[in-house]
């Protein structure tokens, strides 16, 4: 039971929910820890309780990293806080009365909303069917790789299509053509996409390219239609597939297009520089979730990690009536694309390079930004060990 001072201090903290464990609010989670703020209550809803960082998921594809070195689990960062994990998904937003209901049937009144829930996969119709695996949520690639991996050697002559010539696309043909290669499967993987990574200079696209190519990789510059006997390309060609996997771009949870928040026309959150909602100042939205004023913003782990710092900073601040802060994307960002083997392409702006060393540039940067979590999960463990 509470005593009647928790209860009073209760009553004058404001609620922060988070709605998604994604790579922004990981930073909030963060400054919170490092930095109590005490007329904060904070909740977090997330479905899973790990986040998968989906810079090293290719790496995990590939057999390079464990499933563990490439999540990072929330529970101690929220636990930290002395916070509430609700293991749940957002599926209604009320922004009149400030409510948020989940799928698991509870309803949590905000003083304070940030919202990480990323994107969704966008499906054609042509290509939409059950037998499709689609790269998101990445926790339905995750819990099929196995299978999928046991068929490829099992099948003889297995043929797997990767749709989409995004960043995504492209190191998921390496990292699983790789892997197929590693596990002695005489399986074959497809890229079909009509352009090699189209925000990317003609550089990038040419050594990405190349390596397609010295990696085995059959590129169909083309898009596709499903039909029971496989993809049937645009270009005329039938290929004859056993899986599908669809990295085809992303879209906007519908769940938000009920909420009363401003979406832009794809239905994503629009926020200003601060990352604050236009329409709703004591909502917070970051990552792929929101849409930012400048045409040119791409959808990117970058940029939900950097808009982290500002919302670690924003929230406590907009309490406090203190000063936001903005966020600047730069011109350009890097991309450290893996290919397969322990081997990336850099790509920022005109520039591009490759090689092993690009990858162990890459690596070092995804181990160290795993790290920063890690270190939390570890203080904690052992504050509770010395209880
Ligand atoms: C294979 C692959 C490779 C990529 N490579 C790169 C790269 O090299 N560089 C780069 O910049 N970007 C890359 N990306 C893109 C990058 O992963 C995304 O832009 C990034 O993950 C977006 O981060 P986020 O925090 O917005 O969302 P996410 O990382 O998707 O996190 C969102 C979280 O919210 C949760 N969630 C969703 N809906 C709800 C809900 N209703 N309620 C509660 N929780 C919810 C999800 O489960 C998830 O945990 C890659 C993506 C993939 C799949």
């Amino acid at each position: 039971m509470q005593s009647l001072s928790e209860e009073t201090t209760q009553h004058f903290m404001k609620h922060l929910v988070l709605i998604g464990g994604g790579h922004a609010h990981l930073a909030v989670l963060k400054a919170l820890a490092q930095q109590p703020n005490p007329k904060l209550r904070l909740s977090l809803i997330t479905p899973a309780l790990s986040q998968t960082y989906s810079g090293m998921l290719p790496g995990w594809l590939a057999g390079h990293y464990h499933l563990a070195d490439c999540q990072i689990n929330l529970r101690p960062l929220v636990t930290v806080i002395g916070g509430e994990l609700i293991l749940d998904q957002a599926t209604q937003l009320n922004t009149d009365q400030q409510l948020i209901k989940t799928v698991g049937g509870r309803v949590l009144a905000y003083d304070l909303l940030s919202i990480n829930t990323g994107s969704e996969t966008a499906l054609p119709a042509s290509i939409a069917s059950e037998n499709v695996l689609a790269i998101r949520p990445l926790e339905g690639l995750i819990k099929a790789w196995p299978q999928l991996l046991k068929q490829a050697q099992q099948q003889p002559a297995y043929q797997l299509a990767v749709l989409g010539g995004g960043a995504a696309g492209v190191e998921l043909a390496f990292a699983i053509q790789y892997a197929f290669q590693q596990q002695s499967a005489a399986a074959q993987v497809h890229l079909v996409a009509p352009q090699l990574l189209a925000d990317h200079a003609p550089a990038v696209q040419k050594r990405v390219h190349k390596k397609l190519l010295e990696a085995g990789i059959q590129w169909h510059a083309s898009r596709a239609q499903l039909e029971p006997t496989g993809l049937i390309l645009n270009i005329g060609v039938n290929l004859p597939v056993h899986q599908v996997l669809a990295a085809t771009g992303a879209k906007a949870a519908r769940w938000l297009s009920s909420s009363g928040l401003a979406l832009d026309s794809a239905g994503y959150i629009k926020v200003n520089p601060q990352h604050q909602s236009l329409s709703h100042p004591n909502i917070f939205a970051a990552g792929d979730v929101c849409s930012r004023p400048e045409p040119t913003f791409g959808r990117s782990g970058v940029h939900a990690v950097y808009a982290g710092k500002v919302l670690a900073h924003n929230l406590p601040a907009y309490l406090a009536q203190t000063p936001l802060r903005s966020y600047r994307p730069k011109q350009c960002s890097l991309y450290l694309l893996a290919t397969g083997s322990k081997t990336a392409i850099a790509s920022w702006g005109g520039f591009s390079a490759s090689g092993a060393w690009v990858w162990c540039w890459k690596n070092h940067i995804d181990q160290s930004f795993m790290q920063q979590y890690r270190s939390h999960s570890t203080e904690l463990h052992a504050s509770e060990q010395q209880l």
